[in-house]
């Protein structure tokens, strides 16, 4: 046996005394997973440790502290920054087995859950009791309420109900020495020192582990209507989104550049309207009395026509077409299919601004890789772009290069490396581009005080 093998066998038998042989996975059951959802990376790991409670999170942390082992926390991933991959000298601790609903109030309008929940598996707990989570993304059928935490997930609604740090009242969370903070507030209003919750929103898993939450639900939608437009030109874009912000009830404004429809509209047997114009729109509204908020949208939409906003729309009239059309937006297994390999940008700039900056990146690009291809889409209303883009076989080679093409035109747009994916490890030799050395150096302080010998996440943002 190596030492490395030897290592392994004692962690994993450690582990095993301490949360028991189903808690424990190790060879095989650790290296057929991917760190990465949009292309196989096996987990390189010695172990995965998948405690069943806090207080087994916390025996953990203790066990790997005493042994100076590194470790990197899993939830669902789905995470697209590279925060799930790891070295073989570490170990995994996964939340896979605390999938708890402990409970919903439906007069607090709270849940309180275990962070190895799936955003989805906690949505259909709360419409069984008529209220509804509104952190909603295409991976929520994987993603994890402690990743979308640790990574202040954003999704399609946060145009109406904010990020994740607005929908998480109190967590409880697992030190890198293991020492348990639990702070499960269920008050909306508490201004009782500092609120620590806070901490660990958007940290990435580098302060502490998530192990339970207290999130705020709303009453579940009972109209929703959704239209699908083709717009002109940029300027009517955000003339459209304005408008749209007039609806009390909108809830998504999803705008597709052409490069991206063009795409997917190719991979749909009947698309919605035809390609050819250069930005489409996928505009949602979700709200409580049916005929009025019907009549809204369509008034909505109407007027957008009749001033020439909109060059063609079609609205949904079933819950059949609703979901196709938000098929479309979420067309991620095409590009991936079509595009791969490709870097993935998750990009923020002031939303007058947007195009001026993807026309000068997409310059920049062919400039350098005449044969690249871009797919451009994202939550405009929330600043957010996502832009996709690949240049062929020598993508992953060239990355850092393209990286720098997409990321140094920010500054002088004003704009952000990452609006919802978090900084993980593939944006961290950015983060000092964007972040004052004082940003920064408070930033490690923090993580020195609670993980000084970087156990937690060592690979993760700062
Ligand atoms: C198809 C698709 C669509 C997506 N859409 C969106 C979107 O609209 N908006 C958006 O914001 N993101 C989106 N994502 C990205 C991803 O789903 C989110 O980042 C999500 O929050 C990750 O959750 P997870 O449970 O999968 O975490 P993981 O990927 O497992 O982990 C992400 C990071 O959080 C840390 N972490 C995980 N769990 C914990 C915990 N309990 N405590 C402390 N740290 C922890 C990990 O160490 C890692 O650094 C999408 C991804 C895919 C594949």
């Amino acid at each position: 046996m190596t030492s490395s093998n030897q290592g392994e066998a004692d962690i994993a038998d450690v582990l095993r005394k301490s949360i028991g042989s189903p808690g424990v996975l190790t060879d095989g059951d650790v290296h057929a997973r991917s760190c990465d959802p949009l292309r196989s990376v096996p987990v390189p790991a010695r172990v995965i440790a998948r405690p069943a409670n806090t207080e087994e999170v916390a025996e953990v942390f203790r066990l790997c502290t005493q042994r100076n082992q590194t470790v990197v926390v899993h939830g669902g991933r789905t995470g697209v920054s590279g925060g799930a991959y790891c070295r073989d000298t570490d170990i995994i601790v996964s939340l896979e087995r605390m999938t708890g609903i402990e409970d919903i109030c439906t007069v607090g309008q709270t849940a309180v859950v275990q962070a190895g929940v799936t955003i989805e598996a906690l949505q259909a707990a709360a419409r069984e009791k008529g209220l509804f989570y509104p952190i909603d993304l295409g991976s929520k059928g994987s993603a994890t309420v402690g990743g979308t935490i640790a990574t202040n997930a954003g999704g399609n609604r946060v145009i109406r109900w904010g990020m994740t740090r607005q929908n998480v009242l109190g967590l409880e969370a697992v030190l890198p020495d293991g020492t348990v903070v639990s702070s499960m507030n269920r008050l909306l209003k508490n201004n009782t020192g500092y609120d620590l919750k806070h901490l660990f929103i958007g940290s990435e898993g580098t302060l502490g582990v998530v192990t339970r939450a207290v999130v705020k639900l709303v009453p579940m939608p009972t109209s929703q209507s959704v239209a699908f437009v083709a717009v002109s030109n940029y300027e009517r874009v955000t003339e459209l989104l304005a408008r749209a912000r007039q609806l009390p009830t909108l809830s998504a404004f999803e705008v597709m550049w052409s490069d991206f429809y063009t795409l997917i509209a190719s991979h749909v047997s009947e698309p919605p309207i035809a390609p050819g114009q250069p930005f489409y729109i996928l505009v949602e509204a979700l709200g409580y009395n049916k005929d009025i908020d019907e009549a809204m949208f369509v008034a909505f939409l109407e007027a957008a026509l009749e001033s020439g906003l909109i060059v063609d729309a079609v609205l949904a009239t079933s819950d059949r077409q609703r979901e196709d059309l938000w098929r479309i937006r979420e067309g991620s297994e095409v590009i991936v299919r079509e595009m791969s390999p490709f870097l993935s940008f998750d990009v923020s700039i002031e939303i007058p601004r947007v195009d001026a900056y993807l026309a000068e990146v997409r310059a920049s690009l062919l400039g350098r890789f005449p044969q690249a291809r871009t797919v451009t889409f994202g939550h405009l209303g929330d600043n957010n772009i996502h832009i996709g883009v690949t240049i062929g076989r020598e993508t992953l080679a060239c990355g850092n290069e393209i990286e720098k093409i997409v990321y140094d035109a920010l500054p002088s747009y004003g704009g952000a490396i990452t609006a919802e994916h978090g900084i993980g490890q593939f944006k961290r030799e950015f983060l000092a581009q964007q972040k004052s050395p004082a940003e920064m150096d408070l930033m490690r302080r923090l993580r020195d005080v609670l993980d000084p010998s970087r156990l937690l996440n060592r690979d993760v943002l700062c």
